[in-house]
């Protein structure tokens, strides 16, 4: 038996966030927003190299981005 590639690559992929974007993810945006989110907890946003700016900017303009850090696909 044969696994198809495309298949075996699409579970292994952590695409971009960002609306209609397929593009491999290389950063996480970690955000949270006080007034539905714990301090403490975060959810993370995957951003491609050309949405990394219009993702965080949109997180930044409503103080919700905490930390932006370097993302490895697992
Ligand atoms: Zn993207």
């Amino acid at each position: 038996m044969q696994l198809d590639p495309q298949e075996v690559r699409q579970g292994d992929r952590d695409p971009c966030s960002a609306k209609g974007c397929q593009a491999d993810a290389v950063w996480a945006l970690l955000w949270n927003n006080p007034k539905i989110h714990t301090p403490e907890r975060r959810k993370t946003w995957l951003a491609c190299e050309e949405h990394r700016g219009s993702l965080s900017d949109f997180l930044g303009a409503r103080g919700f981005l905490r930390e932006v850090e370097p993302h490895r696909p697992s």
